[in-house]
C-alpha cells in the first residue's frame, strides 16, 4: 500500500481514484469521511488520501496523476461568488456551479 494523492475536497480523490481504477489499479480512498460532505475543508491532517493497493502499480499510479494533474493546467482556483476551492480541472464551482473566470 501506498499514499499517492491526497488533496481536501473529497471529490478531488473520488476522481483520480476513479481514472485509476479505469486503467486497471487496484486503489482505496482513506479518510473518506472526514471531510464534510457539504465541502468544509478538513484539517491537513485527515484529508482524503488515496492507497495504491499493489506496489507494483504505483509508479504508473504516480505517472497518471502527474498527467492529469498538467493537463489541467495549473493550479486549484477559489471561486469568486462562494470562496470555495475548486480543482484545478473543474471549470466550473462545484459549490455554486458558477463558471470559472480567467483571473480565477
Ligand atoms: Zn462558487
Amino acid at each position: 500500500m501506498k499514499l499517492v494523492y491526497t488533496h481536501p475536497h473529497h471529490f478531488a480523490v473520488t476522481n483520480v481514484r476513479n481514472r485509476l481504477m479505469q486503467r486497471g489499479i487496484d486503489c482505496e480512498v482513506r479518510n473518506e469521511f472526514a471531510a464534510g460532505a457539504l465541502g468544509e475543508l478538513a484539517p491537513i491532517d485527515v484529508w482524503p488520501e488515496l492507497w495504491v493497493i499493489d506496489e507494483r502499480d504505483v509508479e504508473l499510479a504516480q505517472r497518471l496523476i502527474e498527467a492529469d494533474q498538467s493537463q489541467a493546467e495549473g493550479r486549484d482556483w477559489y471561486c469568486g461568488q462562494c470562496g470555495e476551492l475548486n480543482a484545478a480541472s473543474f471549470d466550473h464551482c462545484w459549490a455554486c456551479e458558477r463558471e470559472r473566470r480567467l483571473e480565477e
